[in-house]
């Protein structure tokens, strides 16, 4: 059973029809549409689909912080734990949250896999914490 982190929407495994983009696999949510990211976690070569774990570490041990807008969260790239900051702009501007809690938590959701493909850059860049993401990181993704 998959479960759409936006609607909270229960799916039958083999009602899921996963496809892929530039990022990764996901399914699209029947009810809402939402893409949910999935992980490939089977070995030898034989493809075993997951919701993606990163999600599920990140929302039972790093709680999104909020301050004056912006969303704040820890995540490890490369055996360093960095405070990532997604700013207020792109939240609203790029993922399109309407501002209120609910809305970012759903945009930062629905987004990660975007918001972690650009910190990793960063990092590996040389940036260090926090991690500052704005509208302008987002334009070429
Ligand atoms: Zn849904």
């Amino acid at each position: 059973m998959w479960h759409c982190i936006r609607c909270h929407f229960n799916l039958p495994r083999d009602a899921a029809h996963p496809a892929i983009d530039c990022f990764g696999i996901y399914f699209v949510c029947p009810k809402c549409e939402c893409h949910n990211r999935l992980a490939n976690y089977g070995k030898n070569g034989r493809v075993s689909l997951q919701k993606s774990r990163v999600w599920e570490s990140l929302m039972l041990n790093a709680p999104l912080l909020r301050l004056e807008g912006d969303l704040f969260f820890q995540h490890e790239i490369r055996n360093k734990r960095f405070q990532i900051q997604v700013t207020l702009g792109c939240l609203t501007d790029v993922f399109g949250s309407d501002g209120s809690l609910e809305g970012d938590r759903i945009a930062f959701l629905a987004n990660l896999d975007q918001i972690l493909v650009v910190a990793k850059n960063k990092v590996m860049s040389g940036l260090n914490s926090p991690i500052k993401l704005s509208a302008t990181d987002f334009r070429f993704v």
